[in-house]
């Protein structure tokens, strides 16, 4: 008898816990579905929407998104989104157009399904001859640029998921709060860098808007990872640049192919100080895994490499 009472809880308990877990199932899927083209993005979103989302960042970490081979699992994802967030100025809708593409295969509509982060934000231009027409999509490492992208986010979120409106809107206004205090130590954190040290030259003309918010020059290898990187004619001229100029260091981006930037400092002796981060954040535990992170991590080494 007794042991018929204890199949009979047993059986009573996998039922609940069938139950249960069917009803987290369906909890899951009411969510809003969002996509993201990166991670720079997808950490932003998830600063505003925490867990009222469900979440598929489409370029991985570490890679570039200026180009990208779109697999059957974005599509997937895309088709299914609520909510698709892309960069716009020429980053993913640049070079190739994959995610033009992408949109297109997933049947979405601009400002009905997907919408730009950077609305709003004032473009910088490629300067490379025959280029000028062509925007600079790197707007987010101007942090006062960043705090655009969480603004537009943070409404996209609230218009499409009403019944979360007040979680996102507190969430936004602590993390651009937080953002604000960092864009203000920013801006004073290249005024005690001798004029001659302070160039700032990576691989990629990444560094535009971050120049000019901050007030340090910036030079490049090749001006867009849409372009050849590293010819013979870019090797030489920024070659002759940092021989002329009298930099400490040079650094190099953790989603480019440090090889050219390593024959730069072999070529001139300039060390590469640090590997910063532009169009990816860090994997997951490591410095900068976070666009706040990035960031902090980005002042911090550029600062430290030009002071030397
Ligand atoms: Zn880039």
């Amino acid at each position: 008898m007794k042991k018929l009472k204890i199949i009979t809880v047993l059986l009573f308990l996998a039922v609940l816990g069938s139950a249960c877990s069917n009803e987290k199932e369906v909890a899951k899927s009411e969510k809003l579905q969002v996509v993201a083209t990166n991670s720079i993005l997808a950490d932003m979103i998830k600063n505003v929407a925490g867990d009222k989302i469900d979440l598929h960042s489409i370029v991985p970490v570490g890679t570039d998104p200026h180009h990208y081979k779109v697999l059957p699992a974005d599509i997937e994802k895309s088709t299914d989104a609520d909510v698709i967030f892309y960069n716009g100025l020429n980053l993913e809708t640049g070079g190739n157009g994959w995610f033009v593409k992408l949109m297109e295969t997933s049947k979405k509509v601009e400002g009905q399904d997907y919408f730009s982060t950077s609305e709003g934000v004032k473009p910088m231009f490629l300067t490379s001859k025959g280029k000028e027409s062509e925007q600079n999509p790197h707007a987010w490492l101007d942090i006062s640029n960043g705090i655009r992208y969480v603004k537009n986010i943070s409404k996209v979120l609230e218009e499409k998921d009403p019944d979360n409106k007040a979680t996102y809107k507190k969430n936004a206004e602590a993390y651009i709060e937080k953002l604000t205090v960092l864009d203000t130590q920013a801006k004073k954190e290249f005024k005690d860098i001798p004029e001659d040290q302070k160039l700032l030259v990576t691989s990629e003309g990444a560094f535009k808007y971050f120049s000019a918010a901050y007030g340090v020059t910036s030079d490049y290898i090749w001006e867009i990872n849409t372009e050849s990187q590293g010819t013979p004619e870019q090797m030489s001229t920024i070659i002759d640049t940092v021989r002329e100029s009298n930099i400490p260091s040079l650094f190099v981006e953790t989603s480019v192919d440090k090889r050219s930037m390593q024959s730069v400092s072999k070529e001139t002796g300039i060390p590469i100080y640090e590997t910063v981060f532009t169009d990816s954040i860090a994997r997951e535990g490591e410095n900068g895994d976070s666009y706040y992170d990035m960031m902090e991590w980005n002042l911090t080494k550029i600062h430290e490499g030009l002071n030397k």
